[in-house]
């Protein structure tokens, strides 16, 4: 194949094995990464590491995209794969057709939701899906209540949600939006929560809880309630930098959100299955939403599927008027994909026996503040997290309206030299992001540490360098 071979770097063995200007339109990547005579291909996995193709061993602090809960070598979902491929490798589920894993999986998913009852899941194949759904879902409710100009969406700015047109448009990242024009007209942004950033002088993280609750209240009042549909937001934000709720907030927006007759949808795609220490984000905030979105997890990515849990309130109003007027003509060729269902029921199987809560909740504690003990640092703005999930960002002089200039690339160099001893991490500007496997040892934990501040020292020398020049 020679369709890149205009881009001209020095040759290595990367070369010789032909990743050199790869084929692929990689996903969130920049076609001068794609250039990079030498590409990170991962080739294998075991427990809470990867390896890559020289066969360099990193722990991977991120599990995966936030996904690989159990890890890279778990061989039960393995064999639950293959069973079912041996069996039915698929078969779909429309028209009242289906298959048995799909089935029970949906009566499982119902049965661990507890915050709020549910009374039907939804299968999607990624978290995109999910929330696109989301959307169509609460339309099709609208409309069938005889309220069609109740259909505008509220999220958050720095939110993520996916990359789908709607989901990207739901999404809060302005480099979701700009060059695709998005966001789409029915999606309003409100505040993000982000307490250390954007708090007043002297405001607590009480008050600041109430403002961002009478400015959502506002915005519903400036465009009319009976415009607006639903309010959808992460427990935890993930990827606009790890930004757990400052305390009082879902409370406070939760009753907003009441008040005006608007849908509550929790986007549980990163947060839910223990990821917090809890169950699901709904159980550790005390959430009770309309409608959730879940992903990741739920397979331990070992095949790609994406649910969402309907409250009867909802789904009660879809079938009796679909009874009436047609089906919900919505759906995807692999919605309960069998072999993706057959996994995560065995995923949600593991779960139980090894009470995967109580493990996040032991490992938890020394992670938090095995990290957090480098906040001191210079150039950490703030390190912040629950459960096992953390975020770091770099600031200059501690300061959050202080950025380092971005093309100083701290926030890279502090990933590469994590890469360099052996961890990855996810980078987004000066953002560092980790979410370990669930399954993560203390021995593991220690690990990221240990590399973490090596990492930090480093970063910490190199800006000094940039600095004095
Ligand atoms: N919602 C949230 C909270 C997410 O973090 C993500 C993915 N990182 C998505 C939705 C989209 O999921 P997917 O990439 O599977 O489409």
């Amino acid at each position: 194949c020679n369709s890149t071979a205009s881009v001209q770097t020095d040759v290595t063995a990367a070369d010789a094995r032909g990743y050199r200007g790869h084929d692929m339109l990689a996903p969130f990547t920049a076609g001068w990464q794609t250039a990079d005579a030498n590409p990170l291909v991962i080739e294998k996995s075991k427990g809470s590491y990867v390896y890559d193709t020289n066969g360099k061993k990193y722990l991977d602090s991120l599990a995966g995209l936030w996904c690989t809960a159990l890890g890279g070598s778990e061989q039960r979902l393995v064999d639950a794969a293959t069973k079912q491929l041996n069996s039915l490798p698929f078969y779909h589920s429309f028209w009242n057709r289906t298959t048995k894993p799909s089935l029970e999986l949906a009566t499982e998913l119902l049965e661990t939701f507890t915050a709020n009852k549910m009374s039907k899941a939804f299968f999607t194949n990624s978290g995109s899906e999910a929330n696109d759904t989301q959307v169509k879902l609460v339309w099709y409710y609208n409309n069938a209540l005889g309220r069609p100009n109740k259909k505008k969406f509220i999220a958050r700015s720095k939110s993520y949600h996916g990359s789908t047109l709607i989901a990207a448009s739901l999404s809060g990242l302005p480099a979701l939006h700009q060059k695709f024009d998005l966001p789409a007209p029915f999606v309003l942004h409100t505040d993000c929560p982000h307490y250390w950033r954007y708090h007043l002088p002297g405001e607590t993280e009480e008050d600041f809880s109430t403002r961002l609750a009478i400015n959502l209240e506002n915005l519903i009042l400036k465009e009319g309630p009976e415009t607006i549909a639903a309010f959808i937001a992460e427990p935890v934000m993930g990827a606009g930098g790890v930004i757990p709720p400052p305390t009082t907030y879902f409370e406070k927006i939760q009753a907003v959100v009441k008040k005006y007759d608007i849908l509550f949808i929790a986007d549980e795609v990163i947060c839910a299955f223990g990821r917090l220490g809890t169950m699901f984000g709904c159980d550790k905030y005390n959430i009770k939403p309309d409608l959730v979105s879940i992903a990741k997890a739920l397979s331990s990515a070992y095949m790609p599927i994406g649910a969402v849990l309907v409250s009867p309130e909802v789904s009660d109003v879809v079938y009796s008027q679909s009874n009436k007027l047609g089906s919900f003509s919505h759906g995807f060729t692999y919605s309960g994909h069998p072999v993706s269902c057959a996994v995560a029921l065995e995923t949600l199987q593991i779960y139980k026996e090894r009470n995967i809560v109580e493990q996040v909740q032991s490992i938890s504690p020394r992670f938090q503040e095995g990290v957090k003990a480098f906040s001191d640092s210079p150039i950490i703005g703030e390190i912040r997290g629950t459960g096992l999930i953390l975020g770091t960002e770099f600031a200059n002089n501690k300061s959050p309206t202080d950025p380092f200039p971005p093309e100083w690339g701290i926030g890279a160099y502090f990933g590469a030299q994590c890469e360099k001893h052996g961890m990855l991490v996810r980078v987004a500007g000066d953002n560092i992001m980790m979410s370990p496997p669930f399954i993560f040892t203390p021995q593991e934990v220690e690990e990221l540490i240990s590399i973490y501040g090596k990492a930090l020292k480093a970063t910490e020398e190199r800006v000094k360098e940039l600095k004095s020049q």
